[in-house]
């Protein structure tokens, strides 16, 4: 049976849910499954129950006070050497900038290939040498097929490429391994953060109004904000819309803006241009308010009104606060 070692990344006392993500595709291999989880910035039994819900067998615990905090040399080099210490077959994460950026450091250290952000992961990764993986480019825009030929492989698969799935698994085992991390691995570590934005992120709200040219100008933002706030999402918006400078970047959905995965993306008045669509295709359901019923987002969407977003809005709005009444 193939070995299969999981990156876990943490953020404020928790396993991500990208993490989960890698889990899930980790379990579509035919292995037994393996996480490092570097340092005490998260309770171990804590992570251990969540990540053997996900499918790990074990968590091997990284120690050393250089892991604490996020270090890309030293993450890097704590996988490397969890790598030399389990041999696994295949190393994954998920492909979020931290999980790529740990991968490619260990990757450089053991002089291994490394494919980044797999579109999914074929069954043979973990018995064959060889392998024919697709990955994601330009923010999704360009699919690229590329052949992998090592020992160990080290992948990261696509954030988002696919949804989260618990296995019911109960707690793993723990296991500590020493790690013996040079200073010289702690040139770059996290000091210090700073949201730019508190609660909900245009990433994670469960549902985005998004707004494209044909809002018009900022104030006519305010209906989207409305139904926005009715139900504790957030507003998106296009490049049309930032260019124009009606809304801020952080709010811009896409290849260039962010990439959201709500329950359900009310986006009106956007054309679905592809640098567009790349930031918004992992929606789960989409609803496109628009003129045109030949427009890209349209076509895409799942369920479609015909007509003037500054009517359906408004009116949108109108309908939410006498349910909600
Ligand atoms: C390198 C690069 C990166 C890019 N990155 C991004 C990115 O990250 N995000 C992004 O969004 N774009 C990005 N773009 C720009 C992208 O190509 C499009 O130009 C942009 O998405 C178009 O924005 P839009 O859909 O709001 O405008 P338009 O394409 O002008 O579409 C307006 C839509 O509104 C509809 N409409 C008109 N009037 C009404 C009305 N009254 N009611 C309802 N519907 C109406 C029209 O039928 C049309 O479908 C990028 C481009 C490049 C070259």
């Amino acid at each position: 049976m193939a070995d299969i070692l999981v990156l876990a990344e943490t953020e404020d006392g928790a396993v991500v849910p990208a993490t989960l993500e890698a889990l899930t595709a980790a379990r579509q291999l035919d292995g037994d499954v393996h996480v490092l989880l570097c340092g005490d910035s998260v309770d171990a039994d804590d992570a251990a129950e969540r990540l053997g819900e996900y499918g790990a067998s074990t968590v091997h615990v990284g120690e050393s006070d250089l892991l604490n905090v996020f270090g890309p040399e030293a993450w890097g080099q704590a996988l490397a050497l969890a790598i030399e210490e389990i041999s696994p077959d295949v190393v994954l994460a998920s492909g979020t900038s931290k999980g790529n950026e740990v991968l490619a450091m260990a990757a450089a250290r053991l002089d291994l290939p490394f494919v980044a952000n797999c579109t999914e992961l074929p069954s043979e990764l973990a018995d064959d040498d060889e392998v024919e993986l697709t990955r994601v480019q330009w923010g999704g825009s360009l699919l690229e097929q590329s052949q992998l030929s090592a020992e160990t492989r080290i992948v990261s698969i696509a954030h988002h490429a696919l949804e989260a799935e618990s296995a019911g698994g109960s707690a793993a085992a723990t296991e500590t391994i020493d790690m013996e991390i040079d200073d010289l691995y702690a040139r770059t570590q996290v000091v210090g953060r700073e949201m730019a934005e508190a609660g909900v992120t245009l990433a994670t709200a469960p549902i985005v109004f998004g707004g494209g040219r044909a809002v018009g100008s900022a104030e006519a933002f305010a209906p989207l904000e409305e139904c926005a706030s009715l139900m504790g999402g957030r507003v998106g918006c296009s490049r049309a819309v930032t260019n124009n400078g009606w809304r801020p970047h952080r709010d811009q959905v896409g290849q260039t803006g962010t990439r959201i995965a709500p329950e359900l993306y009310v986006a009106s008045g956007i054309s679905g241009a592809i640098q567009h669509w790349v930031g918004a295709m992992a929606s789960k359901q989409i609803l496109a308010i628009n003129t045109d019923p030949e427009a890209n987002m349209v076509v895409k969407a799942d369920y479609f009104v015909e007509g003037d977003l500054h009517q359906v809005i408004p009116a949108v709005a109108e309908e939410i606060k006498k349910r909600k009444a």
